[in-house]
């Protein structure tokens, strides 16, 4: 009988405390599904009229840590807030559905939701994941490789025989990001999937810099769909929080499980927020795409800018693979400056339109400098081999009007050019 695959086992409880199934809390309130409706209307009405005690069209927060018992022996649905709570369960059924997956579990953070499927794995196994993921991701990685908690193999994901070759040592996830943060590298989840499930290996994707709008991981192969939801899935910059989505009901169990256990679920008014968030999810990607797909292109036309990274490029080198597994190209633009630390001081000296601040996903548009700020976490050489020069720069383009983000990087440019002793113009043989 050949091997079970880490997924098999897993489904199998081989994981999972003795017992642990009988905590899991029972959902009281349900998302009201319409199989005919649209992901687009079922995202602005999740949750909305399932409250029967009032009839409140939104759902209410409930924010009480503990819920009563009827009687000796007689728990309710919901008895501690940090195990179930029904307002984190609406965001979380809500999720699902966008991911098309069996079930969602809400944490605290990105970062907890990603701490949370590495306890899916057995201590001691392997994870490979990309050289170039999120600073926050490389730091947990390394921090249990180098404790031996788990064994991390960070490889090149543009190099496919570098893949293959990790994914041959026996691995127990697979780690992808796709757009990567901040190159926006693209990686092929369906083959990479198809790949690390041959050799038993689970597969997460951490979606944020899409949304289950413009990307759905679980139907091109993964386990787990994993979000910042600080990100676009809330919108507005005000809360910081995490999910993970299982592609079927037994992985759900264990993460939930796990959840409770070390205590990352997030709290109920941010989940009420994030919520909220949501309905006008659809809305808010539509001009945050179409704003960055503008500024991309614009940017590729600019001197003094010596490379523009966005998916939406045909130059991009992922751009076919985007174009096939993704419904948008996202809103993040990364570009590179020439003139090194100076050029970026002045480029960003004097944006009116775009906050010196890091994340991203948020309605109003922020500027980082990845080198000192969200990849401050990797070592430089590290930041070196993952490509992220010091004259690089992330743009979170938001939904505001794209003449005056367009003026606002333009001045920036002229300051950076400044800088280096030159002056700004088009490329030369660059159209429109
Ligand atoms: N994943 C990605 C791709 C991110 O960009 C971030 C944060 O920037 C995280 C995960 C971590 O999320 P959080 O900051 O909500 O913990």
């Amino acid at each position: 009988m050949g091997r079970a695959t880490l997924a098999e086992r897993l489904t199998k409880n081989e994981y999972l405390a003795p017992g642990s199934g009988s905590t899991l809390p029972a959902m009281s309130i349900t998302t009201p599904k319409s199989p005919a409706a649209s992901q687009l209307t079922r995202t602005v009405r999740a949750g909305l009229e399932s409250d029967d005690t009032t009839g409140c069209v939104v759902p209410p927060i409930h924010l009480s840590s503990t819920f009563a018992f009827r009687g000796f022996g007689e728990k309710r649905s919901y008895d501690y807030t940090r195990s179930g709570n029904p307002t984190r369960d609406l965001l979380a059924s809500a999720l699902a559905e966008l991911e098309l997956g069996a079930g969602a579990v809400v944490t605290a953070t990105g970062m907890a939701a990603i701490t949370l499927v590495g306890y899916l794995i057995p201590a001691g196994s392997r994870i490979v994941a990309p050289h170039d993921c999120y600073g926050g991701t490389y730091r947990l990685f390394d921090a249990w490789r180098k404790r031996g908690e788990r064994d991390v193999e960070f490889v090149d994901f543009a190099d496919e025989a570098a893949v293959r070759a990790a994914l041959a040592k026996p691995t127990a996830l697979l780690w992808i990001e796709t757009p990567s943060n901040p190159l926006l590298r693209i990686t092929d989840i369906e083959s990479f999937a198809q790949l690390a499930h041959a050799h038993g290996a689970l597969v997460a994707v951490d979606n944020t810099f899409l949304s289950p709008v413009w990307q759905q991981p679980l139907t091109l192969g993964a386990d787990l769909a994993v979000h910042s939801t600080t990100k676009y899935l809330n919108g507005h910059s005000d809360v910081v929080g995490g999910a993970v989505v299982a592609r079927d009901a037994a992985l759900h169990e264990q993460l939930t499980w796990w959840a409770n256990c070390l205590g990352v679920t997030g709290a109920p008014f941010d989940s009420f927020l994030t919520l909220r968030g949501v309905r006008t999810l659809h809305a808010r990607l539509e001009q945050h795409g179409r704003n960055a797909s503008e500024l991309a292109r614009w940017l590729t036309e600019r001197s003094g800018v010596r490379r523009v990274y966005y998916p939406g490029l045909p130059s991009h080198p992922g751009h076919e693979i985007a174009r096939r597994q993704q419904r948008g190209f996202g809103g993040v633009v990364t570009l590179e400056i020439e003139g090194g630390h100076d050029a970026v001081r002045e480029f960003l000296a004097g944006l009116q339109f775009f906050s010196l601040a890091e994340s991203l996903g948020g309605v109003e548009s922020l500027v980082a400098h990845p080198a000192t700020m969200t990849h401050a976490a990797m070592d430089p050489a590290a930041r070196l081999r993952a490509g992220l020069a010091d004259g690089l720069i992330r743009l979170s383009i938001g939904i505001e009007g794209l003449e005056d983000l367009r003026s606002d990087l333009a001045l920036g440019l002229e300051r950076a050019a400044a800088a280096r002793g030159g002056s700004v113009r088009l490329r030369r043989g660059a159209g429109g």
